[in-house]
């Protein structure tokens, strides 16, 4: 009997194997199949290539004891069509790696069972739950809004505490960087257990026992980075998406794909209910709530009645005097004031690093990435630059154009390791640490630090956009945003959204259990539209406006983008390629295409990059059409083709 199996490669059809002595097999079983000189894993798939050519057709070696659902198959076929990604690139996230298949599959979970802590509902929460319970379960999407500390995640764990009773299994998803051991902590004061938690850095060992014991149901409850979508749960029951405006949601690398959005289809697949929670919902999600296509419950309050902090703007450009001081005296007395009352103080910067450019005051070169497009970062405590995108380092000797000896270069612009040396020099006594990537590569010292600022044994942090997530310092009180300046920051749509929600988030690190909390601005511009946004804290007025304007300018939701990337070692080929891929999608009704143009980040990793910018209706699937035309065209080995749907970063 000829069945079709989808192999874990880049292929976007199944191919056809003999099922010989295996006789009929159903969609889901999972198989071992001769491919080319090896063996591989496939699945057997819903449905048969159409193929007029002739080959040999092998037989099936092996069937394995565990198949997939019928729901995974629908769902691998929908994700692949909706993001252009090739079938087979999809199974192979779902199979993971060859050693799962391992005989020894019975491995129970490390379930080790803690004392629970007795948590309590307060009135709120419970008209929260209640809300979520009458909305039924079936498929629907609810939005759990409430600012930061105000209980959110009591709400969803009560929730699923019942999924559990009922035997079904809850996937809970957050951006990787919450995965951290404060919230975990929480899970199993609550539930009494540890939750499983997948993620990129876990054990080839555990990744397995993991997977086996959710294919079998034994593990109900899987907390996970992105990553976790494709696991394959045996009988689902509720899905939450935790933090659900952040958009590292969206994977940028490799298979490009909105995990939340992809998490909502996965739910309307599984008939199930999917829970989005947040503080400040993204656009599309408020506009959802909005048409009445999700539902909707706020908690209003903060848990303890709380109130968020105080607003201080200071005017960088009245008082200024030093190009190279990023911190005003105003900012510095009213910090003195929480470190006299032993209270933490943060310092928030998104720049690593010490300085973003580095300019030689004698031939006015700047530093830039032989390999990318773009300036280097000035590290002092490496006392090397380095390239945020592709890692590459340099001492910063250089020899001058103009005097022959070395360059000598300035810093300009502030890193929070200059915010670091400012502070140290004003407080010498304080203890004052940096948190950002760069000095959290270690999990221990990290942990350590967390630990150190939790017991308030640190007076002072400096930290990038990695503070605001998730952690819970229960000192700090006071926060200074160094460079409250948003015009022309980076190459996305969303910024002004993101920066609404950013700063939102990191005024609720602030004061959770104090009444006197102050979070001050410094900026050039105090009139700044997104900054006035900020202080006023009045979303719905931002969200409609800015509704309107991607209204007026037909950008999603109010349309479809999809971008396309052609990138080659060869400057001109790349430009040739887009032009080819452009003529060949030109057909294509009802849509706009723009460029081919070169990326604002034109070479990466020796690599030149041309965009391509197709806009459509965002009532049209016209993913079908794009996938018909990319599959009969021929493109050239020598570029790489990379396509986004509804991307986000289009650097
Ligand atoms: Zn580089
Ligand atoms: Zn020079």
């Amino acid at each position: 009997m000829k069945v079709p199996v989808l192999i874990p490669r880049i292929f976007d059809h199944p191919h056809t194997y003999s099922s010989g002595k295996f006789g009929k097999l159903k969609p889901g079983s999972i198989v071992l199949v001769p491919f080319g000189k090896e063996k591989e894993i496939g699945v057997i798939w819903d449905k048969q290539e159409e193929t007029k050519k002739k080959f040999e057709i092998k037989s099936i070696l092996e069937k394995k004891s565990i198949s997939f659902n019928e729901n995974i198959i629908k769902f691998i076929n929908w994700f692949s069509l909706y993001n252009l990604v090739p079938k087979g690139m999809v199974l192979k996230m779902f199979l993971g790696d060859r050693s799962f298949f391992s005989k020894n599959f019975d491995l129970s979970p490390d379930i080790a069972t803690k004392k629970k802590i007795k948590f309590h509902l307060n009135a709120q929460q419970k008209k929260c739950l209640k809300d979520i319970n009458s909305f039924g379960n079936k498929f629907n999407v609810t939005l759990l809004q409430g600012v930061t500390g105000s209980g959110k995640t009591i709400v969803y764990f009560e929730k699923i505490r019942e999924k559990i009773l009922k035997n079904k299994q809850t996937l809970v998803l957050l951006p990787e960087i919450f995965l951290t051991s404060q919230f975990n902590k929480r899970f199993e004061d609550y539930f009494g257990f540890k939750p499983a938690v997948w993620h990129s850095k876990i054990t080839k060992k555990n990744r397995r026992t993991m997977w086996q014991n959710i294919m079998n149901g034994k593990i109900k409850l899987v907390v996970g980075a992105r990553s976790s979508l494709f696991l394959p749960f045996k009988n689902l029951g509720l899905i939450v998406v935790d933090e659900e405006h952040d958009s590292s949601y969206k994977q940028d690398e490799g298979i490009r794909y909105n995990a939340r959005d992809m998490a909502i289809y996965r739910a309307s697949i599984e008939n199930i209910p999917i829970l989005l929670s947040t503080s400040i919902p993204s656009l599309e999600t408020y506009r959802n709530v909005k048409n009445k296509k999700y539902n909707f419950t706020k908690l209003e309050k903060r848990y303890k009645n709380f109130s968020l902090p105080n607003t201080e703007i200071v005017n960088l450009s009245l008082s200024k005097k030093n190009k190279n001081i990023w911190l005003d005296i105003k900012t510095l007395s009213l910090v003195k004031k929480y470190l006299d009352k032993k209270e933490q103080v943060l310092f928030f910067l998104n720049r690593r690093g010490y300085a973003p450019f580095m300019i030689c005051k004698n031939c006015g070169t700047k530093l830039s990435c032989p390999n990318c497009s773009i300036f280097l970062t000035f590290h002092k405590h490496l006392n090397k630059a380095m390239c945020h995108h592709c890692g590459y380092k340099t001492n910063t000797k250089q020899i001058c154009k103009k005097t022959n000896l070395n360059c000598e270069f300035q810093m300009y612009g502030p890193g929070v390791e200059k915010i670091f040396s400012e502070l140290k020099q004003i407080f010498p006594d304080k203890i004052i640490k940096i948190l950002s990537s760069d000095f959290l590569n270690k999990k221990k010292e990290s942990l350590n630090l967390l630990n150190d600022i939790e017991r308030n044994k640190i007076n002072i942090l400096v930290g990038t956009q990695l503070i605001s997530k998730g952690f819970n310092f229960p000192n700090l009180n006071c926060i200074v945003v160094v460079d409250a300046d948003f015009s022309g920051m980076g190459f996305d749509l969303r910024s002004n959204e993101k920066n609404i929600q950013l700063y939102n988030q990191l005024s609720g690190r602030a004061g959770r259990f104090s009444k006197d909390s102050l979070i001050i601005y410094q900026t050039f511009d105090p009139s700044d539209k997104t900054l006035n946004s900020i202080l006023e804290n009045k979303q719905e007025k931002f969200f409609e406006e800015e509704i309107y304007l991607r209204e007026q300018k037909n950008l999603p939701p109010f349309s479809r983008l999809i971008a396309f990337i052609i990138s080659s070692k060869n400057e001109r080929e790349s430009y040739l390629e887009a032009q080819k891929i452009k003529r060949s999608l030109s057909p294509l009704k009802g849509v706009d295409i723009m460029g081919p143009v070169s990326s604002p980040i034109f070479k990466i990793k020796n690599k030149y990059r041309t965009r391509l910018l197709l806009r459509s209706k965002s009532n049209i699937f016209i993913q079908k059409d794009i996938s018909k035309i990319l599959k009969k065209i021929n493109i050239s080995k020598k570029i790489k083709l990379t396509v986004d749907v509804d991307p986000l970063n289009f650097s």
